[in-house]
């Protein structure tokens, strides 16, 4: 089975060093237990315990050094592959283990993308000590746009500077080891990364501006001393690393979003499974059986997208930039599944969901951070649209990309380049993927491709509406939805070839099945913008579809789902 399962944690696919990363981090969970892993956060304690099992373990410092700088230790190395399974297995505990991670991974980006030297050597022994790292991009008026960064690096006449303003939202910022820092000069007006140190004067920690066990900072710096030991990157170089850092940490939100959904699976399902109403388990409501089949169904898609997606990460190159599509996609796309396998499970599990004693109280106020953080879906759901020309009408020609999950180091995520051009990049044809299954509600999705084809040939051929409806983004993020969709059957299909004990045909029709109904959904939505055209809704129109009835392969996936009624329960 794809799900995580720490009862029966067998990581056959990572190599030994690895594996036991993974087991003794699970182990660290299954021993401090669920109730004082509830208790921890009812009362927001700060997960000192969790750090310092990393640093004794040296996690961080094997998991987040690229392997230049590992003196040689092959267990040191940044690999995508085993990155994904920390934010799941963190997550699926609770997401204030993941968040420190995740903007340790953040605060790392400016660093290992910079040209200073010095400054990645004092970030590996940081590590290696323990440290963990902050990023301080937002501030508390400018939300996503970062043109308006007011943080201000003054050159003075001895080549020092002096920093000055403040960071909201910046978590870690209380103990970072280096608080990687985006600020604009004065005399340029250039963007520049700078290392603050929060033990150093002129450092500020204002306060913590959640209410929860992580450390979400406001702080300021006043009269900091900068020198050039602490700039890490200057002009354009800062700019892309602002952006590619965001590259790199994104994907992660999405694999958060698996942990926390996969444990509120395993909860909301044993809790239906055991409970008589009636005379009878609540599992065998015709109602609750389709409920949790398509949350498991969603679920299980989330991951295998999100694997597909992984592999485009680590063999992206400056000449295949795939990755930029399925990167936001798991971020925004994955991130909002997840929201709705919580909507579903909570119409399951229903009042225990609001108890003090289970994971599922936690899980259904962190699943909806993770579509908000770093960029909202409308941001990333903005960036994607940019691809659907190419997409759509003039696609590449690229070797096929494997699996990758093999030990090695991902250099390119530290080099990505200038992250313009975005219109320009292409993909291969994902008729090919589709080409390949014939399954009877596959093939409906393919009809439901086949309209939205003509749909975008019809809004091209009135480019006066085009014109318009380019720079409306209410109606863009609707058309969004339907082509992230599209994107996403494709992976599933290429994830399926390569894995298809993963998924089985009734497993992959199923998946279909609540497609080809989110087609339909959000073929509605596009029908009832404003501007939508006659021809348009026409077309909308024809669009919406009913997948096939199969109720012998419901039943089929329904006892697979079934099957899992005791498969976890956390240790108290
Ligand atoms: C718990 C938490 C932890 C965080 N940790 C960090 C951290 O460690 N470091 C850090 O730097 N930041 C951090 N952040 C900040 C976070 O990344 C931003 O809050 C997030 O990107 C959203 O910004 P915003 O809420 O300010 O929304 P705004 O940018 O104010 O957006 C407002 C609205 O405008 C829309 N919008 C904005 N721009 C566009 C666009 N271009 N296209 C379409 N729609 C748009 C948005 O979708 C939204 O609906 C954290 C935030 C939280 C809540």
């Amino acid at each position: 089975m794809i799900l995580l399962n720490p009862k029966r944690y067998a990581p056959e696919h990572l190599d030994e060093a690895s594996a036991e990363l993974m087991q003794k981090t699970i182990a660290f969970f299954e021993a401090k237990g669920k109730v004082r892993l509830k208790k921890d956060d009812r009362e927001r304690v700060w997960y000192a315990d969790f750090l310092d099992f990393v640093a004794r373990e040296k996690i961080f410092a094997k998991l987040l050094t690229p392997a230049a700088y590992g003196g040689g230790d092959p267990t040191v190395r940044w690999d995508t592959w085993r990155n994904c399974e920390f934010s799941e297995i963190t997550a699926f505990y609770a997401l204030h283990y993941w968040y420190t991670w995740q903007v340790t991974i953040l605060g790392l980006g400016p660093i290992w993308m910079g040209t200073n030297e010095a400054a990645k050597k004092k970030a590996a022994e940081a590590l290696k000590a323990g440290g963990i790292f902050a990023f301080g991009l937002s501030e508390r008026a400018h939300g996503a746009d970062l043109y308006s960064t007011e943080m201000r690096l003054q050159p003075n006449r001895d080549g020092t500077w002096t920093a000055n303003g403040s960071k909201y939202y910046i978590g870690n910022a209380n103990e970072a080891a280096m608080v990687s820092t985006f600020a604009k000069t004065t005399d340029t007006g250039a963007f520049v990364f700078i290392a603050a140190d929060p033990r150093q004067k002129g450092y500020e920690l204002v306060q913590n501006v959640v209410n929860v066990q992580s450390y979400v900072a406001e702080y300021r710096l006043h009269d900091y001393r900068v020198t050039d030991a602490d700039i890490l990157s200057m002009g354009d170089d800062a700019w892309d690393s602002s952006l590619n850092t965001v590259n790199v940490g994104k994907f992660n939100l999405g694999w958060a979003s698996i942990g926390i959904s996969t444990h509120a699976f395993y909860e909301a399902l044993h809790h239906a499974e055991n409970r008589v109403l009636y005379g009878k388990h609540v599992t065998e409501f015709p109602h609750v059986r389709q409920l949790l089949v398509d949350a498991y169904c969603r679920l299980v898609a989330m991951k295998a997208f999100s694997r597909r997606a992984s592999d485009y990460m680590r063999t992206a190159s400056a000449e295949d930039r795939r990755y930029l599509l399925f990167n936001p996609m798991v971020k925004m796309k994955v991130t909002t599944q997840g929201e709705q396998v919580i909507d579903l499970l909570w119409d399951v599990i229903a009042a225990k969901g609001f108890e003090k004693d289970t994971y599922f109280e936690i899980a259904t106020r962190d699943i909806r951070a993770l579509p908000k953080l770093e960029g909202t879906v409308h941001v990333n759901m903005a960036l994607v649209v940019k691809f659907m020309r190419n997409y759509f009408f003039n696609p590449g020609k690229f070797p096929e990309i494997p699996s990758v999950m093999e030990p090695r180091n991902d250099d390119f995520l530290f080099r990505q380049g200038p992250t313009k051009g975005l219109g320009k990049i292409q993909f291969h044809d994902f008729r090919i993927a589709y080409g390949k299954v014939a399954l009877p509600t596959v093939s409906v999705f393919k009809q439901q491709i086949g309209v939205l084809e003509e749909f975008l040939v019809a809004s091209a051929s009135d480019p006066d509406t085009a014109a318009k409806q380019g720079k409306d983004i209410d109606f863009l993020l609707s058309l969004g939805e339907v082509f992230t969709l599209v994107a996403y059957g494709q992976l599933l299909l290429e994830y399926r070839e390569l894995h298809p004990e993963d998924l089985p045909d009734d497993l992959l029709e199923q998946i279909f099945d609540f497609m080809v109904r989110d087609f339909s959904k959000f073929a509605l939505q596009l029908y009832s913008k404003p501007s939508s055209t006659p021809r348009q809704m026409e077309l909308c129109q024809r669009m919406i579809m009913k997948p096939p009835t199969d109720a012998a392969r419901f039943e089929r996936v329904w006892a697979e789902v079934h099957a899992l009624s005791d498969a976890y329960e956390m240790s108290p």
